[in-house]
């Protein structure tokens, strides 16, 4: 656990300049710790007085340092961070570090899963400032983390008696020697991030933090339908609280969907946020199940989810012509979330399905019953084109390698009750800064061609 008084004037390595690697530093920096960043690759240091930045590689002063901090990119087994634990130097997660700095009389909500962390947190942290806003007083809401700030520039914002809402990722909460939340969610827990952790094991190991050292007075929402949630209810300490839209569940559900509306067993009764697929639903069950355990009412729940709109990037339908339907769902970054996608489209539309990017290392073909009959073609981008056409065998692939050629092809081929979808179940980084640049990038290059196309009729 880290103990910031314990800690008081050590020196402190930093392992990884990425945004939240440098928040961190500059938090630790305030907090009066000797700050060392260290990151492996050779890009220019950034001048930060009073820090002092190394790249392109950890010299030995590394090791001169008290403790680590490991910014959550940073790879779990590379030979540094082995050799620092080699050592008995402790390692600590930048979350926990920015957690325990925050005032210690707060709320801390946490949400964790494969997929549906952004919706929900957000959906979470509106309901939240709502009821902060219907009730008065000074009570603050702060949502940060994979959602878009991160945990450490939050930290000198919060006050006794806030709210903090996190989107928390596997990469976060694996290296967390302590973590508790009184609120926690995990949604559900597929293959993703397999070559980051080394394995379905670890990957669960990492999301089964986010309820590890939680106690008899927190609460903890799962989903009922998902295996690993059912061993989390039988792991946890926490008061349990579960959501499914399946008619199969493993757990004792609290809530359910009528096909109209959310029945809670508390008796509250709420229709779901006006959003794209079932998923969206259950995203809605596990922000509710945390708002109302908090002891918000159903009236400001309902008020947010009657408001709330489609974020970007989440089947996003953003254009409409000809007939055709545009959807950008470019956060899809894995196999789940792909086939979320798929499923949410009626059966009468046909898909043009743009698919590639960085590989994460499960197989494709677990696409397949959900291409078959609903797609018309898939056309490739990025580093994964050959596996991909391996993996999908005699479906009809067509290879475009960049997103410009995909659109050009699927354009081209698309006729009326079409829908063309950017789902690519892979990273971005091959091509792209994020994911955030490939969808504004998809939604740019369709705008331009119907721009083109209405000028030229
Ligand atoms: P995350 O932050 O975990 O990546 P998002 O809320 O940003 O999740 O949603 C990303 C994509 O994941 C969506 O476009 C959708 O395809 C899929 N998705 C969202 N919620 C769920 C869910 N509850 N179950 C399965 N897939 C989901």
């Amino acid at each position: 656990m880290f103990r910031p008084a314990l800690w008081k004037g050590k020196r402190a390595c930093v392992l990884g300049l990425g945004k939240s690697g440098r928040a961190v530093a500059l938090l630790l920096q305030r907090h009066g710790f000797e700050v060392l960043i260290s990151e492996g690759s050779a890009v220019p240091p950034p001048s930060l007085p009073g820090i002092t930045v190394e790249t392109g590689g950890h010299s030995a002063a590394v090791f001169d340092c008290d403790f680590w901090v490991k910014s959550p990119g940073i790879f779990p087994r590379s030979p540094v961070l082995l050799e620092a634990k080699k050592r008995g130097i402790p390692v600590f997660s930048e979350l926990e570090v920015a957690v325990a700095l925050m005032p210690k009389k707060i709320r801390i909500f946490a949400v964790t899963g494969t997929n549906g962390k952004t919706t929900t947190t957000a959906l979470l942290g509106e309901i939240l400032k709502e009821d902060a806003t219907v009730l008065g007083g000074h009570r603050k809401v702060h949502v940060c983390g994979n959602i878009g700030k991160p945990i450490s520039l939050c930290v000198d914002e919060v006050r006794e008696g806030d709210d903090v809402v996190l989107e928390v990722s596997s990469y976060q909460l694996e290296d967390s020697t302590y973590f508790r939340p009184g609120y926690a969610c995990l949604l559900n827990v597929t293959p993703d991030h397999l070559d980051h952790h080394g394995g379905m094991k670890n990957y669960i190991k990492a999301k089964n933090r986010i309820f590890k050292f939680q106690r008899a007075c927190d609460t903890l929402v799962l989903n009922g339908a998902d295996l690993v949630c059912a061993e989390a209810a039988e792991k946890t300490k926490s008061q349990v609280f579960a959501f499914s839209t399946h008619p199969k569940h493993l757990l004792k559900t609290d809530v359910f969907f009528d096909g109209d509306e959310l029945i809670f067993s508390q008796g509250h009764q709420l229709r779901p946020p006006h959003l794209k697929g079932i998923h969206n639903v259950e995203n809605a069950m596990a922000a509710a199940l945390m708002a109302l355990a908090a002891g918000v009412s159903a009236e400001t729940v309902q008020k947010v989810f009657d408001q709330f709109k489609a974020m970007e990037h989440r089947i996003e339908q953003f254009a409409y012509h000809r007939g055709v339907i545009y959807v950008n769902d470019s956060k899809a970054t894995n196999l789940d979330s792909t086939v979320t996608a798929l499923k949410s489209f009626e059966a009468a539309h046909q898909i043009w399905l743009i698919l590639g990017g960085r590989d994460k290392g499960a197989s494709y073909e677990v696409l397949l019953p959900y291409l078959e009959g609903r797609c018309k073609r898939v056309l490739t981008i990025g580093e994964c084109m050959d596996k991909i056409e391996r993996e999908l065998g005699k479906f009809p692939v067509v290879r475009c390698g960049t997103l410009e050629c995909a659109v050009q092809r699927a354009m081209d081929g698309a006729v009326r009750g079409d829908v063309v979808l950017l789902s690519p179940a892979c990273a971005s980084f091959d091509q792209f800064k994020d994911y955030e640049e490939r969808g504004r990038i998809f939604k740019r290059l369709v705008d331009a061609r119907i721009f083109k196309e209405r000028v030229e009729k």
